[in-house]
């Protein structure tokens, strides 16, 4: 006999809790922010064809699950407290539900973040989570904040996970190692908590890329009623995408999609913080352009040269 719901919850997602008072069992959890902070809480749903592939690893599916909300506290400047897990599954695999709780979990434990809830229900595989964060108060980055004048820049590099996409989709090839790097980069996105919360006073403003860079900086552009000026070329990119045509190139990581990384301003006179804020947190930062009091997005190459924006971004209703 298969597994039944409860003792499919005791088994893989029950686990004890330290910093909420209460977690699985009842019928809500209890948990309090610390004193002097707000709570930041966001939800992301990931449904099997539309945002993975039915060939990912469960292990990498729980982690990605994850790591999504993680990267919405992160652009918040939000430290991770505890999160809730919805899930509907099409039956009981076992060793599908091990693995997912590995991903899940490891992830989970690695920064501090409690499973504390959720619900489990028969149907189309779905993983909804909803994070909780914790920051002080009045000091979250938010999208609004960015002002003319300010430098912009992104963490890590974008365009694997989309070349990695492509791929899959048959329009581009890669051998062995190069795939496994940009798979690696599409199934296990590495959220950037660190870096969001040492930002906190010192950026402007601050998203998590997820839908392609120039999509989501123009959600910061129109919060924040300003512009932006974008070098083209100065966009980080791995040794696997510099390979690729500059077209691919440009695609992948202007308009890419599921990087995970930060997108952020801040004012000049704090690039040296930046780059200390980088450091503490253990990654990459790349100046990509400027703040313009003028509205609208500009592309310019290396040489200053205008670049057309033909790269559109991600719409789930418009794909
Ligand atoms: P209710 O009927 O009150 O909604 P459920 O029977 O759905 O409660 O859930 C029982 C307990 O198990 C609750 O504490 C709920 O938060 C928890 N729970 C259910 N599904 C999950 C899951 N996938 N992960 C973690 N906790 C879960
Ligand atoms: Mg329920």
């Amino acid at each position: 006999m298969p597994l039944g719901e409860f003792d499919l919850i005791a088994k893989f997602f029950t686990r004890r809790v330290t910093r909420a008072a209460l977690g699985v069992g009842d019928d809500c959890a209890l948990f309090a922010p610390t004193i002097g902070m707000q709570l930041a809480v966001s939800s992301d749903m990931l449904v099997e064809g539309r945002h993975f592939l039915p060939t990912v690893a469960p292990q990498r599916l729980g982690h990605k699950a994850l790591a999504v909300n993680l990267s919405d506290l992160a652009a918040c400047g939000a430290a991770p407290m505890a999160f809730t897990l919805a899930l509907a599954l099409p039956r009981v695999d076992e060793a599908f539900l091990a693995g997912f709780a590995q991903g899940l979990l490891a992830l989970a434990d690695a920064h501090g973040c409690e499973l504390i809830g959720g619900d489990t229900t028969q149907g189309p595989l779905n993983i909804c989570i909803t994070v909780f964060g914790e920051v002080p108060v009045g000091t979250a980055l938010l999208r609004s904040g960015a002002q003319a004048g300010d430098d912009l820049y992104v963490s890590g590099t974008l365009g694997d996970a989309r070349l990695a996409l492509e791929v899959f989709r048959g329009t581009l090839a890669l051998e062995g190692t190069a795939f496994d790097a940009v798979r690696g980069a599409m199934e296990q996105p590495t959220p950037r908590v660190a870096l969001g919360v040492a930002l906190r006073g010192v950026a402007t403003s601050a998203i998590d890329v997820s839908d392609g860079l120039l999509g989501d900086l123009a959600h910061v552009l129109r919060r924040s009623g300003v512009g932006a000026t974008v070098d083209v070329d100065a966009v980080p990119r791995s040794a696997v995408l510099r390979a690729q045509p500059l077209v691919w190139q440009r695609t992948c990581t202007l308009a890419g999609g599921d990087d995970y990384e930060l997108v952020f301003t801040a004012a000049p006179h704090q690039a040296d913080t930046v780059a200390a804020a980088a450091r503490l947190a253990q990654v990459h930062v790349t100046r990509i352009g400027r703040i313009d009091a003028a509205a609208g997005l500009r592309l310019v190459d290396d040489a200053g040269c205008n670049v057309p924006n033909t790269f559109a971004s991600f719409d789930h209703f418009n794909a």
